[in-house]
């Protein structure tokens, strides 16, 4: 053991060497001193642990280039969704569109208006940017843009409801991720939950009977993620918000994903858009930018004046804005609405959703073709498979699409799913059946050629 102890490189004689030498480019010598360091440290207790790890001076350097090589790359890079969910929140949910892209850059590049009014030639409101864009599209009387849904509500509830008690249906006390609790969110404003019905039965006349004189309104949840399927009943939108009314009580909607078209001609199920949730009387309803809507994170709150200018003069809404990349993005996603034609033909998520079992059939047979020609150590069937939503929406529905398989003569599934992932590429496929899988439904321009370019390297 001594012996070993005493074969482990000079710290010199690693400092010395070429290869180390030229991270003096990127890093401080402290820094590359530390990291050789920390490699000779892990040896030598991998020696005091009774191990026999190499110690020649070429494996040493080789341990330190790998770890500077690891600190200099990206942390946040671009990846290949080969997952077919479409709006994966784990890989940044919605792709922006083109327009939305350079008015970004344009704004990134350079000064833009973002709160400075240019009739007036005086300070403005960054808020002002989508509001009426909002309004045309939707019919709302008022709109507000914070950084994201979450966000959305919280000002929603600190604003209207603090020391109010606040009905909700006990089917609509959900988890919306990231330990982003209905419940925990009521109490954490100061407001007082009263929940309503059953989990699985919530009746009209069951809001009608917990209206008391405390009540300060009643709170709709879009259950995003799950459903209650079977015996299972709520009251339409229309005769909710009519109770409400009646009872001189505003009522709130947040309706997760906030749709602006109908996308039952894609093959998934209805859902109430947000010009419906508007036109049946809701006071407020939030929605996200970066969910089914297309756009950037945001979050999007539309309603009654009365009750949108007391959020815009909450102190709170300060630590909840938007930056101006938001708004640059978030305008151009929604001049899109405009026509449902265009939406459909430049917001990547609706045209990722679009797309029909022939196209992605030829799309999948197009990469067999490449990975085939490569003459590599790969066998590649292509089979039926189904792709999802994804962000909270359409929890249940599942779209046909082709998946490509691909297995490899010596590598498990598990090694070439991994050997995927860790490529400069950063390929995010799933392994199901034994084989790794590939949903075409999600691959973008160019993502066929990274796919094939990577597969010839693992070889
Ligand atoms: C997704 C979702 C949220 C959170 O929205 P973010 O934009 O992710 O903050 C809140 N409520 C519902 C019902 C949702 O589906």
């Amino acid at each position: 053991m001594k012996d070993q102890l005493r074969q482990l490189p000079k710290m010199d004689d690693l400092l010395a060497d070429e290869a180390i030498q030229k991270w003096q480019e990127t890093f401080t010598k402290d820094l590359i001193k530390a990291v050789c360091n920390q490699v000779l440290d892990s040896l030598r207790q991998a020696i005091l642990d009774g191990q026999s790890p190499s110690l020649s001076l070429d494996r040493v350097i080789s341990l330190v280039d790998e770890e500077l090589t690891d600190r200099a790359s990206l942390s946040f890079d671009r990846v290949v969704n080969a997952t077919g969910t479409v709006l994966h929140t784990n890989l940044g949910r919605a792709i922006l569109s083109k327009p939305s892209l350079e008015s970004l850059k344009a704004k990134a590049e350079g000064y833009s208006n973002l709160e400075y009014n240019l009739q007036a030639g005086q300070r403005g409101s960054r808020y002002s940017h989508v509001e009426d864009l909002l309004c045309e599209l939707t019919g709302a009387e008022a709109a507000l843009v914070v950084n994201n849904n979450a966000a959305g509500v919280l000002l929603l509830l600190t604003a209207l409801l603090a020391n109010q008690e606040v009905l909700v249906s006990r089917g609509q006390l959900v988890e919306i991720g990231g330990s982003f609790r209905i419940p925990d969110i009521i109490s954490s404003v100061g407001a007082r939950l009263k929940e309503v019905g059953a989990t699985n039965k919530t009746h009209l006349k069951d809001y009608e009977a917990a209206i008391g004189e405390e009540t300060g309104a009643i709170l709709k949840v879009h259950t995003s993620n799950y459903r209650v399927i079977g015996f299972s009943e709520a009251p339409s939108d229309q005769a909710l918000v009519d109770l409400a009314h009646r009872k001189q009580l505003p009522i709130f909607n947040d309706l997760g994903s906030g749709l602006l078209l109908d996308l039952q001609a894609l093959g998934l199920p209805y859902e109430p858009t947000v010009q419906e949730s508007i036109q049946a009387g809701y006071d407020v309803v939030t929605f996200s930018g970066d969910k089914l809507l297309g756009g950037p994170q945001a979050g999007i709150l539309l309603g009654k004046t009365k009750y949108i200018e007391q959020l815009k003069n909450h102190p709170l809404l300060r630590a909840l804005r938007v930056d101006k990349f938001t708004i640059a993005a978030l305008e151009m996603t929604l001049q899109a609405y405009r026509k449902p034609q265009q939406a459909f033909e430049t917001i990547p998520s609706l045209q990722l959703l679009s797309q029909g079992p022939d196209q992605l059939h030829a799309k999948a047979e197009a990469l067999k073709d490449k990975i085939e020609g490569l003459n590599g150590p790969y066998t590649v069937d292509l089979v039926p498979g189904q792709s999802q939503v994804g962000g909270g929406a359409y929890p249940e529905a599942r779209l046909a699409t082709s998946l490509v398989e691909i297995s490899h003569q010596t590598m498990t599934e598990s090694q070439l799913e991994r050997a995927l992932r860790l490529s400069q590429d950063h390929i995010i496929a799933r392994i199901a059946d034994g084989k790794v899988q590939v949903d075409v439904r999600t691959l973008l321009e160019g993502d066929l050629d990274r796919i094939v370019r990577v597969l010839s390297q693992i070889s």
